[in-house]
């Protein structure tokens, strides 16, 4: 095989790329994705079995998962008419959009430290991409430097993750609107968290014209199954039915995310359990000394070490059989930092006692 002739192929954009990085958690407590610590009930299992055993695996997946957008309307409160675009995770919503307007130039913005999915995506599509820093003490929109930055490069897309990961904190709509008045092209809203704050602004898509919302099964239960979905208004949504593969939603997952919609119920104490846990860690990890944690509105918090090096302090946790999510070296604003995702309560409180003879 004929290394010279892959490099000569690839886009040269690709050759500098990463691919995005995810650490074994064999054997680990797994604290470093936001997944939802709860597993499906054994009580709903047999239910749930009997559903994908109806599934005709011979054939295509419905392309268009109508009972699923029918089953998500009500469940966002939309209207019959309204369009949905589904994907597979937001993950590939994030790289339809970045594809429907990849013209010749077209550049991507978006306040950092933020998901790292957008800055990947829009550089394998040889997109220009362009971060602007939050503000270091709490990680508040800069809007003045946004704003700046939105002249200087004319941005076709702006995504803003709100809650944002792995800040935890919140836009106001106020920005919203500012940031959708100044910008010449799309703003994504990217609300994947927004079941742990109790509220959306997907309303705020029927009078910002240049505004779509984007939500995610994943982070309540479904990571595994890969259902994101995005709303608004449909002269943004259809050119995207259009980039879209026609199957990209299999059969499986639609009807495991209408089972989910169904008992949705139960997922919703689930996130009102995953709350509170919050709050409780938030309050022993405040108390412990050598350590800073920012406030959170989702089912993570974003720790800084003081004391030691947060890199080693990742191993130690490791080590003691928890698996968080190592950022230093993400990004500048994020030295020493570590990001823990909810876990079951003995598994938060595993991590509080392996944290605390660390430190
Ligand atoms: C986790 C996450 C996603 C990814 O969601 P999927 O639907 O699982 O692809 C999107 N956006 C943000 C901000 C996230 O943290």
């Amino acid at each position: 095989m004929s290394n010279s002739r892959v490099e000569r192929l690839l886009a040269p954009w690709l050759q500098a790329l990463q691919q995005y990085h995810v650490e074994d958690a064999a054997g680990l407590i797994k604290m470093d994705a936001m997944e939802n610590p709860y597993p499906l009930p054994e009580a709903l299992r047999p239910q749930w079995l009997q559903a994908l055993a109806r599934v005709e695996l011979n054939r295509y997946p419905d392309p268009h998962a109508q009972e699923l957008k029918t089953r998500l309307r009500a469940h966002l409160g939309l209207s019959a008419e309204s369009q949905i675009v589904l994907g597979n995770g937001s993950d590939e919503l994030i790289h339809l959009l970045l594809m429907a307007l990849n013209r010749t130039g077209a550049s991507v913005l978006c306040p950092e430290p933020t998901f790292a999915v957008y800055r990947l995506a829009a550089q394998a599509l040889g997109m220009s991409y362009h971060g602007v820093p939050l503000v270091a003490s709490d990680f508040a929109l800069d809007l003045a430097a946004m704003l700046a930055a939105i002249e200087r490069h004319q941005p076709a897309l702006l995504f803003l993750a709100s809650p944002n990961n792995p800040t935890g904190n919140t836009i106001s709509l106020d920005e919203i609107r500012t940031l959708c008045r100044a910008m010449p092209g799309l703003v994504v809203l990217d609300e994947a968290y927004c079941r742990f704050v109790g509220q959306s602004l997907l309303a705020a898509t029927s009078d910002l014209d240049n505004l779509v919302v984007m939500q995610t099964l994943s982070k309540t239960g479904l990571a595994g199954a890969r259902v994101g979905m995005l709303m608004g208004d449909a002269a943004w949504l259809e050119p995207l039915e259009r980039v879209r593969m026609p199957y990209n939603i299999n059969s499986l997952s639609q009807v495991t995310a209408c089972f989910a919609l169904e008992h949705d119920a139960l997922f919703q104490r689930q996130v009102d359990d995953i709350r509170r846990e919050r709050d409780q860690l938030f309050a022993a990890l405040s108390d412990l000394p050598g350590l800073k944690v920012w406030p959170s509105k989702t089912n993570f918090l974003l720790l800084r070490v003081l004391s030691r090096a947060g890199p080693e302090v990742f191993r130690a946790l490791r080590d003691g059989g928890v698996l968080v999510k190592n950022l230093h070296g993400a990004h500048a604003l994020l030295e020493n930092c570590l990001r823990v995702s909810l876990g079951l309560p003995q598994e938060n409180a595993r991590f509080l006692s392996v944290l605390r003879s660390t430190l």
